[in-house]
């Protein structure tokens, strides 16, 4: 069994429809795979109904949460959808990246970028609209050469000279209407430092006690790059001690986003007991297996 549990699509900043996704993980070769946009459901309907035969989807959310300062980001599966305060949550978060992609466009154009709301709300389509959005609009204008050329001090990274910050939800209180919702919470790459700070050991401790299933281990930016083209496992080692010590699942997972970034689907994969365990402790949505091309 080939398990892939974080992966975008167009309803927030992947460059896959929801459609396409569940056709390319099935060409991968997976037999499960997450949708896990960042702060909505929205794709989960037209993922379900392109589910191709032997795929099983499981929905999900991102969602975006801060810690004394320290954005991080929760990976919510499988809870009730229409669960009012969780809804509420998710729109709080989605309704503010507007007004604040917005802020972010009038620093660009301070500091010479003619970059528009139009380019970045047609790049967006009806997507969660966020920081891969502008940064796409900055490729197109030949600011930077890539993606990930964006997230520099000079652009958009934490902190960067066009950066401005968003709502995001307090990570005890994401886990609380999580829980309440249903569904099982695992804390997405909590070491990907090259994404700015991360959060504490002893932080994850916290929100293990307060009810963290799980932490995500393998994952693209838990990859230390020592010399070229080593892969040193140091931070994921370190990390599933971690989970050991605190009782928690540990998972792995692409965190694809199609073109805007380079990782493939199914790039790293989640073990097929914590599968098992994360479906056993759901009591909100369950996982739908694909029912061959309805
Ligand atoms: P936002 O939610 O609008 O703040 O944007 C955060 C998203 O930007 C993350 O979910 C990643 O998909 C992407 N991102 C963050 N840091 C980087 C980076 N260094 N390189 C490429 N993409 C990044
Ligand atoms: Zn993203
Ligand atoms: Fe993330
Ligand atoms: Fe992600």
């Amino acid at each position: 069994m080939r398990i892939d549990l974080h992966t975008h699509s167009t309803a927030s900043d992947g460059t896959d429809t929801p459609a396409e996704l569940v056709r390319k993980a099935a060409a991968a070769g997976l037999d499960v795979v997450a949708l896990t946009d960042h702060d909505t459901t929205r794709g989960h309907a037209e993922a379900l109904a392109a589910l191709p035969e032997g795929l099983t989807l499981v929905t999900g959310a991102e969602l975006s949460c801060r810690l004394d300062g320290v954005s991080m980001h929760m990976l919510a599966y499988l809870f009730d959808p229409e669960e009012p305060a969780l809804l509420a949550e998710r729109e709080l978060v989605r309704d503010d990246r507007v007004p604040r992609a917005q802020g972010m466009i009038v620093k660009l154009n301070e500091l010479g970028v003619p970059v528009t709301w139009e380019q970045v709300s047609r790049i967006a389509g009806d997507g969660s609209v966020g920081r891969p959005h502008v940064a796409s609009a900055l490729v197109e204008l030949g600011v930077v050469p890539t993606v990930g050329d964006a997230f520099t001090e000079q652009w958009l990274a934490d902190g960067g000279r066009a950066h401005l910050p968003k709502h995001e939800t307090d990570p005890f209180e994401a886990v609380r209407l999580v829980k309440a919702a249903g569904g099982v919470c695992v804390l997405a790459h909590p070491a990907a430092a090259q994404r700015g700070p991360t959060v504490s050991e002893s932080a994850v401790a916290e929100l293990a006690a307060a009810g963290l299933d799980g932490i995500e281990v393998d994952h693209v930016d838990h990859v230390d790059q020592v010399g070229p083209a080593e892969h040193d496992p140091r931070t994921r080692d370190r990390l599933r001690g971690l989970a050991a010590d605190l009782g928690l699942l540990v998972t792995g997972s692409s965190d694809y986003h199609g073109s805007r970034k380079t990782v493939a689907l199914g790039a790293f994969t989640t073990h097929p007991d914590v599968y098992g365990e994360i479906t056993r402790r759901v009591t909100g949505a369950f996982p739908v297996p694909g029912t061959g091309g309805a």
